[in-house]
C-alpha cells in the first residue's frame, strides 16, 4: 500500500469524491437559480469513478466521502458504493461515507448501512419548514425529516452540518442544539465560503463568523473543548447538557489548513489539491489513456506534489467576486 505526503509533510489519506454537480436543491448560498450543470457526456461513469477511488486506496488513502451535488440522485449511486465498499472489507478503507441533503435518505439508509457505511453528514440549516424552502428555493423539509427517520433506524449515525447564515438562522441556533440533542445527532456549524457565483445576494450578506454563533451558544449551552477528530476540518466541544458534539468549521475566522489531508475529485475526474484555489490537475486524461493504472498513478503522485499550503478566503465589502470561481457543488463539499 503506498503513502501520499505532500510538499508539506502533510500525509493525504482522505479524498472527497463529488460524483455529480447535479442537486434536487439550490441552496442561496451554493448555487445560483439558474445553474447550469456540466453536460453528461463529460462526467466519468461510475465504473471510471471507482476506478479512480481506488486507485487513490492503493495510494493510501483511508477515508473516502461521496459528495456532489447531491451524491444520492445520481443514477445507480449504490452500484459505486457497492464497488467501494469491497475496500472496507479488505481493510485498506477505514470509512466509506457521504454528505448529502437528505432528501433520498429514506429510499437508500439500510442499503448504505448494508455496504457499510457507519455515519452519514447531512446538510441541514433550519428546522422551519419556510425557512427550508426559502434557503433551498424548492425543497421540502419533510422529505428530509423522513430521510433522517430511516436513517436512524437503519442505525447510522448522523451529523448535521448548519451553514450559519447571518438573519436567516441566526435565531435558531439554541433549538438546533437541543434537537439534536433530543434526536441523538451531532452538529456542525460552517462558515459561509466565498464560492462560486450565487446570482444577486452576495456573501457578504450572508456571512456570520463562528465566533459570533460559539459566544451566543455560550449564554445558554456549557460547552468544553474536546479533542476529539473525524479526520476532518470541525474542531469539537461537548455540550454538557446534551452529551452531544458541536463542531465547528471556521475557512475563514481561523484557517484550518496547517492540517490539511484532503484532496478532492469532481465527477469529470478532475483533482482539486485544496478547496480554496484554483490549480487542479486533470485524471480523466491519464485514466482513459490506459487499462493499466501506471498512468494514473503517477498523475496522482505529480498532483500531490504540488498541493499548496492553503486557501487564502476573504469575505468583506471590498472582496466582491467569489475567492474561487467554481461552485462548492462542483468540487465537493
Ligand atoms: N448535496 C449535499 C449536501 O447538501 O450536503 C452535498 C454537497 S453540498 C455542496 C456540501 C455542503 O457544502 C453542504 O453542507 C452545504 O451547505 C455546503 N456549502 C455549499 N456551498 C457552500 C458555501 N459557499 N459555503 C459554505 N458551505 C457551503
Amino acid at each position: 500500500m503506498g503513502e501520499m505526503i505532500d510538499p508539506f509533510g502533510r500525509a493525504i489519506t482522505y479524498l472527497r469524491v463529488s460524483v455529480t454537480d447535479r442537486c434536487d436543491f439550490r441552496c442561496v448560498y451554493c448555487m445560483s437559480e439558474d445553474m447550469t450543470f456540466l453536460p453528461k457526456a463529460e462526467v466519468l461513469s461510475l465504473e471510471e469513478l471507482e476506478r479512480l477511488c481506488s486507485a487513490f486506496v492503493r495510494q493510501g488513502v483511508r477515508k473516502l466521502r461521496l459528495t456532489g451535488g447531491e451524491p444520492l440522485v445520481r443514477r445507480n449511486i449504490m452500484n459505486l458504493c457497492r464497488g467501494l465498499s469491497r475496500h472496507l472489507k479488505s481493510g485498506a478503507l477505514d470509512e466509506l461515507t457521504l454528505t448529502t441533503n437528505g432528501s433520498q435518505l429514506a429510499k437508500y439508509a439500510t442499503e448504505l448501512v448494508d455496504l457499510g457505511v457507519r455515519r452519514v453528514n447531512v446538510s441541514l440549516d433550519t428546522l422551519d419548514p419556510d425557512k427550508f424552502a426559502a434557503i433551498t428555493r424548492w425543497g421540502k423539509l419533510d422529505k428530509v425529516m423522513q430521510g433522517l427517520e430511516a436513517a436512524k433506524a437503519a442505525g447510522l449515525a448522523i451529523k448535521i452540518n448548519a451553514v450559519a447564515l447571518k438573519g436567516v438562522n441566526d435565531d435558531e441556533l439554541d433549538r438546533m442544539v437541543a434537537w439534536c440533542g433530543d434526536e441523538g445527532f451531532d452538529l456542525t456549524f460552517i462558515e459561509v465560503m466565498p464560492m462560486g457565483d450565487i446570482g444577486g445576494e452576495t456573501r457578504v450578506d450572508q456571512y456570520m463568523p463562528l465566533s459570533m454563533v460559539r459566544a451566543k451558544l455560550n449564554e445558554k449551552w456549557t460547552l468544553d473543548e474536546i479533542d476529539y477528530k473525524t479526520g476532518g476540518p470541525a474542531r469539537y466541544v461537548s455540550v454538557k447538557e446534551t452529551g452531544r458534539r458541536i463542531g465547528f468549521i471556521t475557512p475563514l475566522t481561523h484557517n484550518f489548513c496547517e492540517s490539511c489531508n484532503r484532496v478532492r475529485l469532481t465527477c469529470t475526474g478532475t483533482l482539486y489539491m485544496c478547496l480554496g484555489q484554483e490549480d487542479a490537475a486533470d485524471l480523466r486524461t491519464p485514466l482513459r489513456m490506459s487499462d493499466d493504472d501506471d498512468l494514473l498513478d503517477n498523475a496522482i503522485h505529480e498532483a500531490i506534489a504540488r498541493k499548496p499550503k492553503g486557501h487564502d478566503f476573504i469575505i468583506d465589502r471590498r472582496h466582491k467576486r467569489p475567492s474561487v470561481s467554481r461552485h462548492m457543488s462542483h468540487t465537493g463539499g
